[in-house]
């Protein structure tokens, strides 16, 4: 069975030597000593080790299975999901008032890291109700804030998100679930929603489904989309479960992976919804969960690599295979370990640069989600837009990737399911689609993101680079080439890239969109070759104020050296690729193909 490790020192020095949250002037983040964060982290990996991990292979074999209309999660969810409650994990960033923790949304998404490593197909239970919670809260009447959220943030009640119908996922304009108003502000919900993740499931007494749908005589396409709020049984006044509502199982979806998460098909027959914020204004309020959910569907690639990392380092320690080529490390052996050899060393580089890199970067961004939250910062909020569809597309595609490479590690025995490690590759697919397609992402992050709000937040980002190379540059020759020089060439591609798309871009919009997927990824990779070059130089300062903890600091360097030298080089080549417009990229008919 794979082994899980929870990586609280990585998060603990993120938190202090990087982010240095309790220094930070966002309300709350004063009570983010390491001794108090190191001991919520501690906990929470040990009920990622303990409690959640050992049921992820369960997840994976058993499924979960409908019968009679009711769906059965597999063995120990429901146990685990009690415990998750006990412990309240559930509300950890959510309001006091609500019966939440109120810690910053920084401490819940180290937190979600763990447990969606240890099992991301039972975290997504609570995942989802923590968004519809959070949609709820934005756009909630004071009313339904205290009839629904509750009951949400202790898990009692779990939440769902239905935007997606048979003919529709990404182009949600052609929806056709209609929400017919009742004149006593109710509305009657009736289609079919697909692939609704935790649709309906055995472990909460009640599932709140929030759902788009169209009010008649509504403007057409988008603009006609309102959110409603669903509940599997009507609440009643004092707040006890009254009558089932039109609401059902269709089927439970067969697929890849993250099979102990139920998909299902949602039948709305005249169920009964009320609106959740106001007419026709549907997919903003869906936005506000699904920016959160982005960045938790980025942290899923970012916990999956994670997970797969761990387990191909344990092997390439203990398979042995093959000599060193420089001379035998285990001489009195039949054969060196794995380890020793320098493809499986990249391999291995490979991951371990691109895991702790994105934990940094998700961190930071969850920073900036308390900025926009907490101290009402537009700055922060427009930061975070902009980068929401990087740290989305570009984490969960490298981190699939990098799961493959970790299953590549094991051979043979990768592929065969015994190891447990072709679970973490599927398991980590499906972060590329749902919250929609990293396609969707970088045509997002191209065609609006950049030019929002004049482009002000892509110059900001721009000048946080220039400032950080400029503040940390010129003091140590080592440093200046190894992460200064390497990051300052990587940030001159991305902005030769935006300026490519405001050219040539204006005079045929394809000439960008060909480009888009490369842009997402150049992007990705500047942001954590900063994440590189800031990690680099608070392990420097450390090492220079006599930290103890020599080894864990020298690693940090040299892995983040490995990411400059060997990944980072590749925003050259998406630049090379994007400067040769929608040429060679549109030059078939559709006929051709
Ligand atoms: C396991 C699972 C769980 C899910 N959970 C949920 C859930 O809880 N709630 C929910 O509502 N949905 C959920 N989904 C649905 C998911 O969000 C959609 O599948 C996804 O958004 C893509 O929509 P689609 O499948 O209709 O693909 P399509 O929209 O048909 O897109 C197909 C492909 O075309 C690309 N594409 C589409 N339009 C464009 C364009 N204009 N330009 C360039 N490329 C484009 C896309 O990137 C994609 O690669 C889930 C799906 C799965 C498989």
């Amino acid at each position: 069975m794979p082994v899980y490790n929870a990586p609280t020192k990585d998060m603990q020095f993120i938190l202090h030597d990087v982010l240095k949250v309790s220094q930070s002037d966002i309300p709350g983040y004063d009570e983010l000593e390491a001794e108090f964060t190191g001991a919520v982290l501690e906990e929470a990996g040990k009920v990622a080790t303990n409690v959640l991990h050992p049921l992820n292979v369960v997840g994976d074999t058993e499924g979960c299975r409908l019968e009679n209309g009711i769906v059965y999660t597999p063995t120990g969810f429901k146990d685990a999901f009690e415990q998750m409650k006990e412990g309240g994990w559930t509300g950890l960033d959510m309001p006091e008032e609500y019966g939440g923790q109120n810690m910053p949304y920084v401490m819940g998404t180290a937190v979600g890291e763990m447990f969606s490593g240890s099992n991301q197909a039972f975290t997504m239970y609570q995942g989802l109700t923590h968004g519809a919670a959070s949609a709820i809260l934005a756009h909630g009447s004071d009313a339904q804030k205290n009839r629904y959220l509750p009951n949400m943030v202790s898990c009692e009640w779990t939440g769902t998100m239905n935007l997606t119908e048979p003919h529709c996922g990404t182009d949600l304009g052609l929806m056709r679930t209609k929400a017919e108003p009742q004149g006593d502000g109710s509305y009657k919900i009736s289609g079919q929603k697909i692939f609704i993740s935790a649709g309906d499931h055995d472990m909460a007494d009640n599932i709140i489904h929030l759902v788009l749908a169209k009010i008649p005589g509504g403007p057409e396409g988008i603009k006609g989309v309102s959110l409603f709020i669903v509940p599997k049984f009507i609440v009643n006044e004092d707040g006890s479960l009254g009558e089932r509502n039109g609401v059902s199982v269709g089927k439970i979806e067969e697929k890849m992976g993250i099979h102990g998460n139920s998909t299902c098909v949602m039948n709305y027959d005249e169920a009964t919804g009320w609106l959740l914020g106001e007419e026709h204004k549907g997919m903003r309020a869906m936005f506000t969960m699904m920016n959160e959910a982005r960045l938790g569907v980025g942290m899923q690639g970012l916990s999956q690599a994670e997970a797969a990392y761990q387990n191909a380092v344990e092997y390439a320690k203990d398979r042995l295979q093959g000599r060193d080529v420089t001379g035998a490390k285990n001489p009195d052996g039949p054969a060196d370990p794995l380890i020793v050899h320098p493809d499986i060393r990249r391999n291995l580089m490979d991951q371990k640069s691109f895991t702790e890199g994105a934990r940094a970067f998700i961190l930071w961004g969850a920073t900036m989600i308390d900025k926009a939250h907490r101290s009402d910062d537009k700055d922060a909020d427009g930061l975070i837009s902009l980068l929401t569809p990087v740290i989305k597309g570009f984490l969960t595609d490298e981190g699939y990737d990098m799961t493959v490479q970790a299953q590549q590690v094991y051979g043979g025995h990768g592929y065969i399911e015994e190891w447990g490690m072709s679970q973490y590759t599927r398991d980590a697919r499906i972060a590329m689609i749902y919250e929609g397609a990293n396609g969707v992402q970088a045509l997002d992050l191209v065609g609006r993101k950049l030019a929002q709000d004049g482009g002000k937040h892509v110059m900001a980002f721009f000048e946080m680079v220039k400032s950080f190379c400029k503040e940390n540059g010129g003091q140590n020759e080592a440093y200046d080439k190894a992460f200064i020089e390497p990051l300052k060439a990587a940030s001159k591609d991305l902005q030769a890239a935006g300026m490519y798309f405001m050219q040539e871009g204006m005079k045929n919009p394809n000439n960008a969109l060909s480009g888009s997927y490369d842009f997402m990824h150049m992007f990705g990779h500047v942001c954590l070759g900063l994440m590189w070059a800031q990690m680099a130089k608070a392990a420097r300062d450390a090492l220079d104020g006599g930290a103890s903890d020599k080894e864990f600091y020298e690693t940090k360097i040299n892995t983040g050296r490995f990411y400059m030298a060997r990944r980072l080089p590749a925003t050259a080549m998406h630049l090379a690729r994007i400067q040769t417009g929608a040429d060679t990229v549109m030059a078939l008919d559709a006929a051709s193909f």
